[in-house]
């Protein structure tokens, strides 16, 4: 530390709250201010699909205003940051405010991708912020059709949420099935037939051409010639990391912030962490994930760094789930979509399935099978044969 301005973490979402939380945990006890562009404390995003949408939950915060002041954290909401200056170790504010910092905390998440060439109609959303749920859920009350394009997780989360809420749901997605670039073509075969058993019009291996309305979305057009009717179109073709803000900076970006093993970026007392930051794994490689588990690992490893102490050396098993329909589809480990597939269980809704790569089981995949999924965690830690597992 060079001077008192503290450690300053940019993002209002889980990663700065778990960051801000961990640093006093760790009995850090200098300033801490946390800089977000929106006016909500630091809240849950995975409800906002779920839970959130379908009327069921509105408190998502991950912790409540109190927290913030017992563990004298300051937050300044409304405002994000626009510029970094690494050289005088500042960031300047939308409303354009100054910050000094001694360490600088990048947390600033993921920026849904939009599709330009569609026009700019009422009724065309993405989901990412509480705001945009929120909408989407009113907007949900007087909507007939939706046209979900993308069958990723929160593509998929949507549709089934909409379903329950009674809306018509088609979803199209240009791959083969459903989370087929993310766990291979055989689970999104599985996910693809959970969707229509609940009555979703899944179209697969067609792209959307276009979206038209007077004001207001009322036809999707597919690269197939279709015309589908549709008064909500949700956009769920992926997110993109959010670094416009950086640009300049000398902070090294390369699909997100680049970072070393542990949260270090190029640019001195500049860290990452979340879904904005590639981290260097074990072999070497940049890796930037994009599930909620990875953020509380990697807040145990960064603050001990950026306090100046030796970070943990555990063994983490990736993790992240989806929830559709009543089925919790649960990941643990790093499958691909290329691994060798054995579906072990399937009763035709839920189903088991293990990821092989060179003899060695890399994965495993469940629908509504959570027991059976934890207990596969030390195979897959332990680099364990396939053949100990079928
Ligand atoms: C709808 C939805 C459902 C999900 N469901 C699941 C799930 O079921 N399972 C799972 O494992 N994961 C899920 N995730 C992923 C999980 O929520 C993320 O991994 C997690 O939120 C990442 O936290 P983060 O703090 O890195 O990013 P975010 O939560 O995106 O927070 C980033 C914050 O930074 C703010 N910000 C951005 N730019 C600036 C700036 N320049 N200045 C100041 N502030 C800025 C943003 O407004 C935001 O508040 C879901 C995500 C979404 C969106």
């Amino acid at each position: 530390m060079t001077t008192n301005a503290g450690i300053v973490i940019v993002g209002g979402g889980l990663a700065a709250a778990r960051t801000a939380e961990q640093l006093r945990r760790a009995e850090f006890d200098g300033p801490i201010t946390i800089v977000s562009d929106e006016e909500h404390l630091p809240y849950d995003r995975p409800p906002l699909s779920k839970d959130v949408l379908r009327g069921e939950l509105d408190d998502v915060l991950l912790k409540p205003a109190e927290f913030y002041e017992e563990k004298n954290i300051t937050l300044r909401l409304g405002s994000g940051a626009t510029a970094l200056d690494t050289e005088a170790q500042t960031i300047t504010l939308a409303d354009g405010d100054v910050l000094p910092y001694d360490e600088l905390v990048i947390a600033t998440g993921l920026v849904p991708k939009r599709i330009p060439s569609l026009p700019d109609l009422e009724g065309v959303r993405v989901l990412r912020t509480l705001d945009e749920s929120l909408a989407m859920r009113e907007h949900a009350g007087s909507v007939q059709r939706a046209v979900v394009i993308g069958a990723g997780f929160i593509g998929c989360e949507v549709a089934a949420s909409l379903r329950k809420l009674g809306v018509a749901v088609t979803i199209v997605e240009p791959q083969p099935a459903p989370l087929a670039s993310v766990l291979g073509r055989r689970i999104g075969d599985l996910v693809a037939r959970l969707h229509r058993a609940e009555g979703v019009d899944v179209r697969v291996g067609v792209g959307v051409s276009g979206v038209s309305g007077s004001g207001h979305v009322e036809k999707v057009q597919l690269a197939d010639g279709t015309e589908l009717d549709a008064d909500l179109v949700v956009i769920g073709i992926g997110s993109r990391p959010n670094t416009d803000w950086l640009a300049g900076s000398g902070v090294e970006v390369d699909n997100g912030v680049v970072c070393d093993v542990h949260g270090r970026t190029s640019a001195k007392n500049v860290w990452a962490i979340g879904d904005v930051a590639s981290w260097q794994d074990a072999s070497g490689h940049q890796v930037r994930v994009e599930h909620w588990s990875n953020v509380a690992e990697q807040a145990r490893v960064i603050v001990p760094a950026l306090l100046g102490g030796d970070p943990p050396d555990v063994v983490v098993v990736p993790y992240f789930w989806s929830d559709q329909y009543d089925v919790k589809i649960q990941c643990l480990g790093e499958p691909e979509a290329d691994d060798v597939v054995h579906v072990v269980e399937d009763d035709g809704r839920k189903f088991l399935a293990y990821y092989e790569r060179d003899g060695v089981v890399v994965g495993v995949v469940g629908g509504g099978m959570p027991g059976k999924v934890m207990k596969a965690r030390s195979k897959i830690a332990a680099g364990a044969a396939i053949a100990d597992l079928l």
